[in-house]
């Protein structure tokens, strides 16, 4: 019964085989074997592997049929392809998880005829398909057709494997050197992985260049799946470099942004600008500029100099004030007040204030006079400005003038360099945050002018209100509307403001005050300002009168209240550590304890340390810090008629002591001199505290008295001082700050004082207790002055002689 089969294996050596008639079968999923080609093969379901053992158990034979659907797990026959391959068991290898491994072997094609047996595995009768009867009997006739054929499916195994296919090299071998279109067929078909229908169709195939033709089709349709795989990822492939390239671009240009000063950063700043810019309340034209600027900044190098500079000026241009202001409270009667809380007496200075004010509460754009406040140190004009805006609740500002010899102070700098500023205007402005402040600018007597311009010409402008509505700092390189500002200039002499600025200015005058008015500004103002300041309740300490008095004479000596404040304070510090550390009992200021504050006294009243002297006159000086009395010194030697002034004295001073001197020789007879003293005696003429320059014709008559006295050997009086002009003729001629003056004279303890006959008008200023404690001598000429100045017992003696 049984078939025998005469084949030629792939390699092309004969082999006989015996197939029995019936077999066991086994149903394979997702494989078609074919004839010759030997696979592996896991078997898992129990009646199959029984099938296997069936085989082995006798012709190690068996029919492998594919399922045509995969997922059957029990399939019968209608769920398999009639048409299978009789398949020898190789090897057999049974696993652990009781699973079998086998390798078969394709021996030839087979039908199932019918089922012998069905459980538990199918065993079936067979056909065995001759494939050799047809192939042989075609041979010749289709012989070319055939070798094309095998040519073309060649070539196109080729391709596919070009197209990526991947086919073992020792198939590829076989197929080189075959030449049977059935053989041909069957080992492509079985390795280039077809689908279960496909492989089927051709193991059904029996007719050989039918199959071969068949197998070509799949190739063609394989390489057309292929190619257009290839082309699709070959698509991907582009599409995903193009995007990774893109990506790494953007990385990279992310590092390099980072590098150059974050782009993400510098757009922020640039819309914050934008933003401020917006807020800032800008008039149109600096809105444009700042917009400039800002376009500017966008298109720098973030880290730039130029950047930086960009930067400084819009964070300079957003803060102004361009808009921003305080509501004015114009109250006349509430600023009285105010004034009078803060100060004491000043009057008239709190007068011209209040008219000053009614003035612009009628006329708001009034273009007055700006105020400026005249005085030595320490006589309130700073806290008068602070009084001014506290009362019409606008900001206060302050700047100093002094020492400014640069225009650009004033107007500021070109944006040229890293660094450059505006001016002090600007800065003033942006300081205070609001754009009419009292804007108070001091020291505007020490402006100076060289060759980097002359800030009094800016000053001008800022003070001029013609002009101030659109005042251009370099800097800003934009106007600045100037016309809200209420600006308060002080000075410490009037002489020394330039004039074109003086002509702009209304000058009030504050003197400084007298021994009576500190001590009640001590008590009223100071020392309750300052128990506050040092946190000391009222019942730690009590101020004494007579120890005021000694601190305000004896430990400071001044016009203004600077000094007086600082020592008070003093005082008030060391009782409040003592407070602090729980010291309880009251600290008592008296005369006699005020040296464990304060230490010894600073200063000794001139007409306490001297007598009356030879060649020793007390003239008054008039300086920056008020009044001062000035020793006036001379000796005579013996010489040659030469004068010598030591003392840094300026030229005027110098001049007025050559006066003195020639006057005094035209005079020597009626003062019993030798008159030709001028040929035999040197005269030195000395003002002490010698490192103080001192100037001025006002000391004339001072020195004319001195020289008087060293020549005749008489004394001057010293609780007499004088001030005066002195003229070639012996006129005595009118000077200036009289009041100052004959204060501190009176801070001396001095209690005549010689003045010119001119200046009588000027007592009048002279706070009336003043005047009444002391002499004034209205002096015509300097023989009137010199014998109200000598000591009368001496000149008796004198003129007997
Ligand atoms: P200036 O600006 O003239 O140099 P300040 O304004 O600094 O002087 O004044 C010095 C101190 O003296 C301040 O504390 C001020 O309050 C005080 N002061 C000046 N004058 C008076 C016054 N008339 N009444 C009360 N305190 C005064």
């Amino acid at each position: 019964m049984a078939v025998k089969i005469e084949k030629k294996n792939p390699s092309g050596s004969q082999e006989d085989i015996d197939i029995p008639d019936s077999l066991p079968l086994l149903p394979v999923r997702d494989i078609v074997l074919f004839p010759f080609m030997a696979i592996p093969l896991f078997v898992a379901r129990e009646a199959s592997i029984k099938a296997v053992d069936e085989a082995l158990a006798t012709h190690r034979m068996m029919l492998l049929i594919a399922q045509k659907d995969a997922s059957v797990d029990d399939p019968g026959p209608g769920d398999l392809y009639e048409v299978g391959t009789v398949a020898m068991l190789i090897r057999m290898l049974k696993l652990e998880d009781d699973r079998v491994k086998i390798l078969v072997q394709g021996v030839a094609r087979a039908k199932v005829k019918d089922i012998v047996k069905t459980g538990p595995f199918y065993n079936v009768k067979i056909d065995v398909i001759d494939e050799t009867a047809p192939a042989k009997k075609k041979e010749g006739s289709n012989n070319l057709k055939n070798k094309a054929i095998v040519r073309a499916v060649r070539t196109q195994l080729e391709a596919v494997i070009k197209l990526g296919m991947q086919i073992p090299p020792d198939i590829l071998l076989v197929v080189e050197n075959l030449d049977a279109p059935d053989r041909l067929a069957d080992i492509i078909a079985a390795h280039i992985g077809l689908k279960v229908e496909d492989a089927q169709a051709a193991l059904e195939t029996i007719n050989p260049s039918r199959r071969l033709k068949k197998v070509s089709n799949f190739l063609g349709k394989e390489i057309e799946a292929l190619s257009v795989l290839a082309k699709i990822q070959d698509t991907a492939q582009q599409e995903m470099s193009k995007s990774q390239r893109q990506y790494y671009l953007r990385e990279q240009l992310k590092a390099i942004q980072k590098e150059l000063g974050d782009i993400d950063e510098k757009s922020e700043e640039l819309s914050e600008f934008e933003e401020k810019i917006e807020t800032a309340g800008m008039p149109p034209k600096v809105k444009e500029e700042a917009e400039k600027q800002l376009s500017r900044l966008g298109k720098m190098h973030a880290e730039s100099a130029e950047a930086t500079i960009a930067r400084t000026y819009l964070e300079w241009m957003v803060e102004l004030p361009w808009s921003r202001a305080t509501k004015d409270n114009i109250d006349i009667k509430r600023a009285r007040q105010v004034l009078d809380e803060d100060h004491y007496d000043l009057e008239k200075v709190k007068e011209r204030i209040l008219e000053y004010l009614a003035v612009r509460k009628l006329k708001e754009k009034a273009k007055g006079p700006i105020l400026c406040f005249v005085g030595p140190p320490g006589v309130g004009k700073t806290s008068l400005g602070q009084s001014v805006a506290r009362a019409l609740e606008r900001k206060f500002t302050r700047i100093s003038l002094g020492g400014v010899r640069d225009e650009a102070e004033i107007r500021g700098h070109r944006r040229t360099y890293i660094g450059s500023l505006p001016g002090r205007i600007i800065q003033g402005l942006k300081t205070c945050g609001s754009n009419n402040p009292v804007f108070m600018m001091d020291e505007i007597d020490k402006l100076g002018a060289d060759f980097r311009g002359d800030p009094s010409s800016a000053l001008l402008e800022v003070l001029d209100p013609a002009q101030n509505h659109a005042f251009v700092d370099h800097y800003l390189g934009a106007p600045f509307d100037l016309t809200n500002v209420m600006f308060i200039t002080t000075a410490n002499m009037v002489d020394s403001i330039p004039p074109a600025l003086l002509d702009r200015m209304e000058v009030i005058s504050l003197a400084g005050y007298t021994e009576d008015e500190k001590l009640h500004i001590a008590k009223k103002y100071i020392i309750p300002r300052q128990l506050d300041e040092n946190g000391i309740a009222k019942k730690h300490i009590r101020f004494a009168d007579k120890a005021i008095r000694i601190i305000i004479r004896s430990y400071t000596r001044e016009a203004g209240l600077r000094n007086l404040e600082r020592t008070i304070a003093n005082i008030c510090r060391k009782v409040a550590k003592d407070v602090a550390s729980g010291k309880k009992h009251a600290h008592s200021i008296k005369p006699d304890t005020l040296h464990k504050y304060l230490g010894t006294r600073v200063y000794i009243p001139e007409v306490e340390q001297e007598h009356s002297m030879v060649g020793v006159a007390t003239g008054v000086a008039w300086t920056m810090a008020g009044g001062q009395i000035m020793l006036v010194e001379a000796t005579p030697m013996r010489g040659g008629g030469k004068l010598m002034l030591t003392g840094k004295l300026g030229d005027v001073m110098k001049e007025s002591a050559q006066a003195a001197l020639t006057y005094i020789r035209s005079k020597a007879k009626r003062y019993g001199i030798d008159e030709d003293f001028a040929g035999k005696t040197d005269i030195h003429v000395h003002v002490p505290a010698g490192a103080v320059p001192k100037d001025g014709p006002s000391a004339g008559i001072t020195i004319a008295t001195a020289i008087l006295s060293a020549l005749s050997d008489v004394p001057v009086r010293k609780d007499i001082a004088m001030t005066g002009e002195i003229t070639l003729r012996g006129r005595v001629l009118p000077i200036g700050g009289l009041k100052e003056k004959a204060l501190s004279a009176h801070r001396a303890g001095i209690k005549e004082m010689i003045i010119p006959i001119t200046n009588e008008k000027d007592l009048e200023d002279i706070p009336d207790h003043i005047r009444k404690t002391m002499t004034f001598h209205l002096a015509k000429s300097a023989d009137q002055a010199f014998d109200w100045a000598l000591a009368k017992k001496k000149k008796r003696k004198k003129g007997k002689k």
